[in-house]
Formats: structure tokens, C-alpha cells, sequence
């Protein structure tokens, strides 16, 4: 009976220390745990966190800093429509007025803003002569329809015929000249649209004011493979806005407006 009581006190006391030692080392796992954890969020600080990625140290996120200035101007207005190769604007035909001195048309909302352009050419001892300016889908149609007889002859265009003269004459509906905004101008004494045959500092002194006016260049030099033409005399009517933002970010009137999709 003795015996038993002693047996049974023992296997208490070391049932209560292998509890012990089980407590404990549960405890120190623990703490390595909680001391992993701890490395972790140090870590964390200094990575920056998801949300932050793809943002300058600016603010601005990267993807919308090339166009992030761009002038806040609504696409859809009159002075952006645009006639293309891809862009077929049909029998589009604006409300138009003649140009003053000329014996040709351009939009009433933009004709304003053409003569101001004009008289500061003048000022700056230049002679600046309209060669063409709105020209209406039936006259573009008559001249189309025309090259491609002349490519022809003496037989009836056929649609080669009528692919080979777009190269040259643009399709009616594809025109700049159609929008009544688009507008050739050669100097009086240089009088053709040949530009190596044109006072180079005249356009020169075109291209660096022309935005002052709301003018861009309608085909810059370089954008050919965009625009499908290059001619450095023909200027378009697009506002004060958007045409400095063109000129000095070096975009033809289709990138501009791709910026606004
Ligand atoms: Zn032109």
C-alpha cells in the first residue's frame, strides 16, 4: 500500500515535468516564429509596397507621363475632324466664306484665325500667296476621276488605273483640303507646290509660327509612313492648344488625336 502511494507520487512529479519541458519548447517555437515573421516585415518596408509600382518619385504613374500636359480639348469638335487614306469623312462639306484677297474658301470658324497667320507672314517682310485652300468632294472627285482617265487613255479607267492615281490625288473624302481647315500656301514669287523650288526660309518662318495661330503642318517631313504624304507647305487649322502641344511634341494630326482614344 505504501509502496503504491510513492509510486504513483513519483510518476506524477514526472508527468508534470514532461508537461513542463513540452510547454516550454512549444513556447521557444514560438518565438522563433514570431521573430521569423518579424524579418519578414522589415522586409516588406523596404520593397514598396504593391500599389506604389509603375509610379515616379514625382507622383505620376509612367504610363501617363509622355501625354500627362496634352491640352484638355473634346475630339469630337469641328476643328479635329480628320480625312485620311483610313478616314474616309464622305460628302463632309463645312459652312465656308472666302478668304480675303484670294479667290479661295475656308471654313467661317477658322478663316478668322488664317488671315491673322497671313498678315503676320506679311509683317515679317514675307509675300504669302493661298495656292489652294477648301476644296469640295465634287471638285476632288472631278480631279480623281480626271487622273485616272489621264492614266488611262485612250481607254476607260480601270481600277489600277483609278489605285494608281489615289498615289497622287487623294480619293474624295480623303482630303485634308475637304475638311475647309487645310491649306497650301507658296510664296507669290515661288508660285508651285514644288518645295525644293520654295523659299526655304519663308517655310522655315511658317513652321515656327504657325501654332501662335492655331496652324500645325498637316504632313510633316517623317510622318509619311502615318499621314501617306510630306508636304511642307499645307497647313491646318487645329486651335492655339493643340497646336503648340503638336508642334512642340512633334506629332502629325492622327497622333495627336490617338492620344484621346
Ligand atoms: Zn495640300
Amino acid at each position: 500500500m505504501h509502496t503504491k502511494r510513492i509510486f504513483s507520487a513519483f510518476a506524477f512529479t514526472m508527468l508534470t515535468i514532461m508537461l513542463l519541458l513540452v510547454v516550454a519548447s512549444r513556447s521557444s517555437e514560438a518565438a522563433a516564429a514570431d521573430r521569423q515573421g518579424g524579418v519578414d516585415v522589415s522586409l516588406g518596408a523596404v520593397s514598396p509596397p504593391p500599389t506604389a509600382q509603375g509610379v515616379l518619385p514625382g507622383g505620376k504613374p509612367e504610363t501617363e507621363d509622355k501625354t500627362a500636359d496634352k491640352p484638355d480639348i473634346d475630339r469630337t469638335s469641328w476643328e479635329f475632324i480628320l480625312a485620311g487614306p483610313d478616314n474616309n469623312i464622305g460628302t463632309y462639306a463645312p459652312y465656308v466664306v472666302p478668304i480675303e484677297g484670294t479667290a479661295q474658301y475656308f471654313d467661317e470658324r477658322a478663316v478668322g484665325a488664317l488671315v491673322e497667320f497671313l498678315n503676320a507672314a506679311r509683317s515679317a517682310g514675307y509675300s504669302p500667296y493661298i495656292q489652294t485652300a477648301y476644296r469640295s468632294y465634287s471638285s476632288q472627285n472631278y480631279i480623281y476621276n480626271g487622273r485616272a482617265s489621264q492614266i488611262a487613255w485612250p481607254d476607260y479607267p480601270t481600277a489600277e488605273d483609278y489605285a494608281e492615281a489615289a498615289l497622287t490625288v487623294a480619293e474624295p473624302g480623303t482630303s485634308d483640303h475637304q475638311t475647309g481647315l487645310g491649306v497650301d500656301i507658296t510664296d507669290k514669287y515661288y508660285n508651285s507646290l514644288d518645295a525644293s523650288r520654295m523659299d526655304q526660309t519663308f517655310l522655315q518662318w511658317l513652321r515656327e509660327n504657325c501654332a501662335e495661330y492655331g496652324f500645325v503642318l498637316r504632313y510633316p517631313a517623317g510622318k509619311e509612313a502615318i499621314t501617306g504624304r510630306s508636304e511642307p507647305y499645307h497647313f491646318r487649322y487645329v486651335g492655339v492648344d493643340a497646336a503648340q502641344y503638336m508642334m512642340e511634341h512633334n506629332l502629325c494630326l492622327e497622333q495627336f488625336l490617338s492620344l484621346y482614344k
